[in-house]
């Protein structure tokens, strides 16, 4: 949803110490859900995502999901986002 999808951008802009635990979690999980341990199928680098930084996540910086299409910075810091293969 995208009320979910700003509240991750404002937990991008605005560090949130719990919120960044669940979101470290979550991105390790982007990064190493695929087959033999390497990153999941669905991070993939897009124009616009390529463009963002991301100082604490280095696994998905850049990223987004290609199954949902959300950018992962956002996604994973939002409370009610939801991996769409329920990986978390
Ligand atoms: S949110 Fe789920 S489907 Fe998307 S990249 Fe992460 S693990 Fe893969």
């Amino acid at each position: 949803m995208i009320k979910d999808i700003l509240n991750g951008w404002k937990n991008y802009l605005i560090e949130n110490p719990v919120i960044e635990e669940v979101a470290k979690e979550r991105s390790k999980i982007c990064a190493t859900s695929g087959p033999n341990g390497n990153k999941c199928t669905h991070l993939s680098k897009g124009k616009f995502t390529s463009m963002l930084r991301d100082y604490k996540l280095h696994e998905i910086e850049g990223y987004y999901c290609s199954k949902c299409k959300c950018p992962l910075s956002a996604k994973v810091r939002s409370k009610n986002e939801k991996c769409p293969i329920n990986k978390w």
